[in-house]
């Protein structure tokens, strides 16, 4: 890739090697490095390019920046490592312990994934300057991250400070609220 003087940020996303770094998704080690803009990444317009060669959609960039296992690291334009961004946009150790406890599983309405399924989710994107704690945060299997990702469903944490969805138009006219009620169960 090359880098013009408008754009000397380049976003380096590299999952987890170490596997002491990985949260309990199960599942095999990732060996997963993407370079993104980080222009393109926070408006949602830039595609992704894997070491493999292959690209990327932006839906496709901004789920797998997001998910828990990736740690972007900020170059500059000399190639310096700027910003590992490991304790502000990961969600693991203590944080991951307390999403676990909080949502018990995909918290997606109906779902009954078990927390070794699920990733951790930013209900507001890092790359728009969300932060990496509980109240910005929900758990979500790897199907209902793509759909929050791709889809028109609405996260946000209710008054309780637990997730509720709100569905699009085309599932609810209404677009009531919905939560998952699956993991309360006794
Ligand atoms: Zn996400
Ligand atoms: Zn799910």
């Amino acid at each position: 890739m090359s880098y013009t003087g408008s754009k000397p940020l380049t976003e380096v996303c590299r999952r987890v090697l170490a596997s002491g770094e990985l949260p309990d998704n199960g599942g095999d080690r990732p060996q997963l490095v993407l370079t993104v803009d980080y222009d393109g990444l926070a408006q949602r317009t830039g595609s992704g390019l894997l070491d493999n060669g292959a690209t990327l959609t932006p839906e496709t960039v901004r789920r797998i920046a997001c998910d828990a296992q990736v740690i972007p690291a900020v170059l500059g334009g000399d190639g310096q490592l700027l910003d590992l961004g490991r304790t502000r946009r990961l969600i693991n150790g203590a944080l991951r312990r307390a999403l676990v406890l909080r949502d018990r599983g995909c918290a997606f309405p109906g779902c009954d994934r078990p927390p070794r399924w699920c990733q951790g989710h930013h209900i507001r994107h890092w790359a728009d300057g969300g932060p990496t704690d509980l109240d910005n945060a929900v758990l979500l299997c790897g199907h209902h991250h793509r759909v929050v990702h791709q889809d028109d469903w609405q996260v946000r944490l209710g008054h309780d400070r637990r997730p509720e969805f709100i569905p699009p138009s085309y599932v609810d006219a209404a677009r009531l609220p919905r939560r998952n009620t699956f993991h309360l169960r006794p």
